[in-house]
């Protein structure tokens, strides 16, 4: 069911795939979609789950890539797979992330299926790549991408927002802790899909607890924040907490209170 998030005007509807942290069960791994067209990291089952929302994968023109943890990225493969021998091709595909996205997602391929398979997803999907970093603010596949580089257990690491022109700015933490890109990204961004792993206390792994997003959404009241990636689920002021497959419809902010 969607839900209105917030304003009037143009959409864009942004649909939580999967809510979950790493190891917990709570949900399916990270990725998130915005609009049926741009996806944000790829650790759940695309292909498989956007059908049980009535969507479909063939029509995803962009992937981004946070950072390179398995739960934000070992699906890609058959994601890239269903896009390319299930006739539901639409187009090229370009996937953008930090220096050594094409390395990684080709070797992710060789590994799981063998290095003839690369070169088959390769000429069916005539894959584009693009590296971001830090600073980042690029129009790729129609949407306007700026890239923050934040601190994680692994690096390089991003959050993003996406814009498509005119529409809302929906941003994405991906794994973070607390730190200057996170908090960029937030300032920009008309609704925020932050990771919050923890929840009674700060956590290990470089990432958000419970504590720090109250912090955040105080300091940010013009900023929407939807929390994902989520080990433990409780009420949380001032939040929507994700579930798998939410989908909302996000207005742009009215100027006046942006
Ligand atoms: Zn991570």
């Amino acid at each position: 069911m969607a839900e209105t998030a917030a304003g009037s005007g143009e959409t864009t509807r942004l649909t939580v795939i999967g809510s979950g942290d790493a190891f917990s069960g709570s949900g399916c791994n990270a990725a998130y979609l915005v609009d049926e067209r741009v996806l944000i990291d790829c650790g759940a089952p695309v292909h498989a789950l956007l059908p049980r929302a009535g969507m479909s994968a063939a029509s995803i023109d962009l992937v981004l890539i946070t950072h390179f943890h398995a739960d934000h990225t070992y699906m890609l493969p058959m994601l890239l797979g269903s896009r390319a021998f299930t006739g539901e091709l639409r187009g090229g595909l370009v996937i953008g992330g930090p220096p050594g996205t094409k390395e990684y997602v080709l070797r992710l391929l060789s590994t799981g299926y063998g290095r003839h398979i690369v070169g088959l997803i390769d000429e069916s999907l005539h894959l584009e790549w693009v590296v971001l970093q830090d600073g980042a603010d690029d129009v790729v596949a129609g949407y306007r991408v700026r890239a923050h580089a934040v601190v994680h257990s692994t690096g390089p690491s991003l959050a993003y927002t996406v814009e498509r022109d005119g529409a809302a700015v929906i941003g994405f933490s991906g794994d973070t802790t607390l730190c200057p890109g996170l908090r960029r990204a937030i300032a920009s961004a008309d609704v925020m899909v932050c990771e919050c792993t923890g929840w009674d206390g700060p956590t290990e792994g470089g990432h958000l607890w419970r504590g720090e997003l109250e912090q955040l959404i105080a300091e940010y009241p013009d900023t929407r924040f939807v929390l994902s990636h989520l080990r433990t689920r409780g009420p949380i002021a001032g939040a929507i907490l994700a579930h798998d497959l939410l989908s909302l419809d996000v207005s742009a902010a009215a100027p006046a209170t942006r």
